[in-house]
């Protein structure tokens, strides 16, 4: 041990770095968010080798005075925040004063800027140990330029970590793909050894907004992307973006960007937010993918949390986690055909106040403009629930001829309120109406645009079970006494679970008696689920509940066991529906939420247009 002794600005600085300068991206990070700081419009990133050996980023902000730029370079020195309480509603992305400090006492740094009140610019350089700084003149016009090259140099140890080339440069786009996705309005241009990789012109509006996400995440994103934006009158909180289809789910979480007041950050307070929002129409181990954009009032959030300000934490954890959850719940929700005309004045203005006060007042519309998703291809409109514009006196017949038809132990047949046809319109409903059975599996129905195609046992399982969620929840599964008992044969286990919580059962609407130790014996099932084979639904039913354990499981579970449920009360591949039938499933499919997926994720519809019968006969070419 030596004697104590303070570090050399330059030692304190690269000892800095090493929470901030990770890799090239990480450089690259700080200097866009200076330049959006100075209120760039137009950025420019030149970058060489991976940005190893350099990285020059041009802005046309406001600049650095003559007198601060030697001051720019030193620690702790900024220009964003004066005292404690700014830290508290900080609006820019930067605060801390250590990002050109860390940058120059790693790599080779020279910022070059002018003012618009100077008439010349001028350059500054950190030199040795101390960071003596080295001012000249230079030659730029209004704005920034800070040069880095070789990055490391002087920290081999760091330099090592460094990997290919290709895979710091695949790191840095994504670092300006996330500030893209950030600014809208400001321009971003990328070279990477001379060669021009990305040009983003600053846009304005919707459409420009999304042409922007489909050459930063890809068409496919946008083409099957859900754009909303809603309002908490109460809280002030306003989220808004696009949500991908779950169909459009990923194998990795890698399209999923979240944007606090503009700041791109990873909290577990939305990521579960998110997924549990789409808990129920996911496949399992997929990953939803969201540009979602959240914005509240900078006191209800720290962002002082982390170095690299990648964290953030909200002061009302449990309100926004409800917002977002509340927010993304009710769009997919209402992802289901639904009339291909919108009616604005169907929309709702203001979706009542939800149990904890909010007032929502959600837009949503489809991301498309009018078209272009890969399922169905058909606007998926938020329409007023219970309103679908779908009508017309042809339907109404129809509807009304089923009607009168139905078994009332089928759920396929029972009809649907939201269905029934309202007085005045004239509009054939979305999913248009039956002509055949396919090989006892899809249903073809004609509508306005051309060809529907309907997974028959998917779509008709979502519907079994998004009622018996809302039996459930209101505590209405009735039962009905089968004609025969039925006696099954089970572990002792099971026997025990089914002995142990007849509440639980009865509250299913079941009815089983333990006769030994590993028979039971069913006396009533629940009336959706009467056509189904009791005893195996009982016997899955049972598997489900041993795997989930405990009993506070059970409740958290009890989505899933409805889902088994559900699947034993769809109707079976193989089975001949009548038109009639048929007609009353596209119904129910459109009075359904979440019904354009089954209860496992995968499509329950889709449509082929006319132009794509045509093209595929090659008519009118
Ligand atoms: P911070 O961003 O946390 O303030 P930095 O070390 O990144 O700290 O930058 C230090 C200061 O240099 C900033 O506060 C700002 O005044 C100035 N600065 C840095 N980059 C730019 C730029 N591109 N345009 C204008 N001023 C800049
Ligand atoms: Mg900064």
């Amino acid at each position: 041990m030596t004697r104590i002794h303070l570090l050399s600005p330059q030692l304190a600085n690269q000892i800095a770095a090493g929470e901030v300068v990770e890799r090239p991206a990480s450089v690259v990070k700080e200097l866009l968010e200076n330049s959006l700081d100075a209120g760039a419009r137009k950025i420019d990133v030149d970058i060489e080798n991976g940005g190893i050996k350099l990285i020059r980023l041009r802005d046309d902000g406001f600049g650095i005075d003559k007198e601060d730029l030697a001051l720019a370079l030193s620690r702790h020195a900024t220009s964003k925040i004066l005292q404690l309480q700014d830290l508290e509603a900080v609006a820019s992305l930067g605060f801390r004063g250590e990002a050109l400090a860390s940058i120059s006492s790693v790599a080779r740094l020279a910022l070059t800027s002018r003012t618009a009140e100077q008439d010349a610019a001028w350059q500054v350089r950190a030199e040795g140990r101390d960071m003596e700084a080295v001012l000249s003149p230079a030659a730029h016009p209004q704005g920034t330029t800070v040069e880095v090259r070789d990055l490391f140099f002087n920290t081999p140890a760091r330099r090592k970590f460094l990997k290919t080339e290709q895979t710091e440069f695949r790191h840095l786009e994504e670092v300006i793909k996330r500030l893209a996705l950030s600014r809208f309005d400001v321009a971003f241009n990328l070279q990477h050894n001379g060669r021009r990789v990305q040009q983003l012109r600053p846009v304005d509006g919707e459409q420009a907004r999304e042409r922007r996400l489909a050459s930063l995440l890809g068409a496919a994103f946008i083409d099957q992307a859900v754009h909303l934006d809603v309002s908490a009158e109460a809280s002030g909180l306003r989220l808004w973006g696009w949500i991908g289809l779950p169909t459009y789910s990923r194998s990795q979480a890698d399209q999923q960007y979240f944007f606090v007041n503009g700041r791109i950050i990873r909290d577990k307070v939305v990521t579960h937010a998110v997924r549990q929002a789409y808990a129920d129409v996911l496949f399992s181990g997929r990953h939803p993918a969201f540009v979602l954009y959240l914005e509240l009032d900078p006191a209800l959030v720290d962002v002082n949390v982390h170095p690299t300000k990648h964290e953030v934490r909200f002061r009302e954890s449990r309100l926004v986690h409800d917002f977002i959850f509340r927010t993304l719940h009710r769009v997919i929700a209402d992802l289901r055909p639904k009339s291909a005309v919108v009616d604005e004045s169907a929309a709702p203005a203001v979706e009542g106040p939800g149990a904890d006060g909010l007032a929502l007042r959600p837009s949503v519309g489809s991301a498309g403009g009018g078209g272009g998703f890969s399922q169905g291809r058909m606007p998926l409109y938020q329409s007023a629930p219970g309103s679908g514009g779908y009508t017309g006196s042809a339907v109404r017949e129809q509807i009304a001829a089923y009607a009168g038809l139905h078994e009332p132990a089928s759920p396929l047949m029972r009809p649907q309120q939201p269905a029934m046809p309202q007085a005045g319109a004239e509009q054939a409903p979305p999913l248009g109406y039956a002509i055949a059975q396919l090989h006892g599996v899809y249903v073809l129905a004609q509508n306005e645009a051309g060809l529907v195609l309907v997974d028959m046992h998917a779509a008709h399982e979502r519907i079994v079970y998004e009622r018996m969620k809302t039996a459930w929840d209101e505590d209405k599964m009735r039962s009905q006494p089968l004609l025969v008992p039925v006696s099954i044969s089970v572990s002792e286990r099971e026997a025990d679970l089914a002995e142990e919580r007849p509440e639980l059962f009865e509250r299913l609407g079941f009815k089983i008696e333990r006769m030994g130790a590993d028979t039971l014996t069913v006396r009533e099932v629940p009336v959706s689920l009467a056509k189904a084979d009791a005893a195996q639904l009982v016997r899955d039913v049972l598997a489900d509940l041993v795997v989930f354990g405990s009993s506070q499981r059970i409740e958290q579970s009890i989505n899933e066991l409805l889902a088994t449920m559900a699947c034993h009360g769809a109707v079976r591949a193989n089975r001949q529906l009548s038109i009639t039938e048929m007609n009353a499933l596209l119904r129910d499919m459109e009075a359904t939420e979440r019904s354009g997926q089954c209860n496992h994720g995968r499509p329950t519809w889709t449509q082929l247009s006319m132009a794509e019968l045509d093209k595929l006969f090659m008519r009118g070419q």
